[in-house]
């Protein structure tokens, strides 16, 4: 975490929101959260840090920037998120911390095979989160990914991670650790 992360850090970065919704209608990942954007902001505002930590919403944020670039004040949303990630990973928050697995299992998985193994990264997830409930949580949704073909068992061809994305995650890594 970055020294200067808090729950009033952020606050600052979104001051001057005045609640139009023009980040929720342009998040490309709001309709998986529980949350809009716009309602997290309005929470973060509020200093309601219970329920910022009990959303999944800015686990959610895939930093595509999009509402960065929309929001008609300019305020730093993505970068907004990023805090809320470093503050509930240093905190250990709960909530974050089954969505952090997840999203590790995931980033494995791509690092090792150059793209997604559905089987095999949930297995790892399931593993990882030390759940015995969890795969029964995941089961209705995954019958319905494999009776529509999205996910099979076969393991699709792999040729490991390519050099250029290897390239991508060091760098990334390198980022993250300044
Ligand atoms: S787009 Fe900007 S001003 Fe509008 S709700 Fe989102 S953060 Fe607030
Ligand atoms: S940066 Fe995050 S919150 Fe903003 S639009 Fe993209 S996914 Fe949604």
């Amino acid at each position: 975490m970055k020294n200067q992360d808090s729950i009033e850090t952020v606050r600052d970065m979104v001051i001057g929101c005045m609640q139009c919704g023009t980040c929720s209608g342009s998040c490309i990942n709001a309709f998986a959260m529980d949350l809009t954007p716009r309602h997290l902001w309005r929470l973060v505002l509020m200093g309601d840090k219970k329920a910022i930590f009990n959303s999944k919403t800015f686990a959610l944020c895939s930093a595509c920037y999009y509402c960065t670039l929309r929001c008609p004040q300019g305020l730093p949303l993505t970068e907004a998120m990023a805090a809320l990630k470093r503050i509930a990973t240093s905190e250990n928050e709960a909530v974050y911390k089954s969505s952090a697995k997840f999203n590790q299992a995931f980033i494995n998985n791509v690092r090792k095979n150059g793209r997604i193994q559905e089987m095999e990264f949930m297995t790892a997830y399931f593993w990882s989160s030390r759940n015995p409930v969890l795969p029964f949580q995941f089961a209705p949704m995954g019958t319905r990914l494999l009776f529509k073909r999205k996910v099979g068992f076969k393991k699709p061809p792999t040729a490991g991670s390519p050099p250029r994305l290897e390239a991508l995650f060091r760098k990334v890594e390198e980022l993250e650790n300044r």
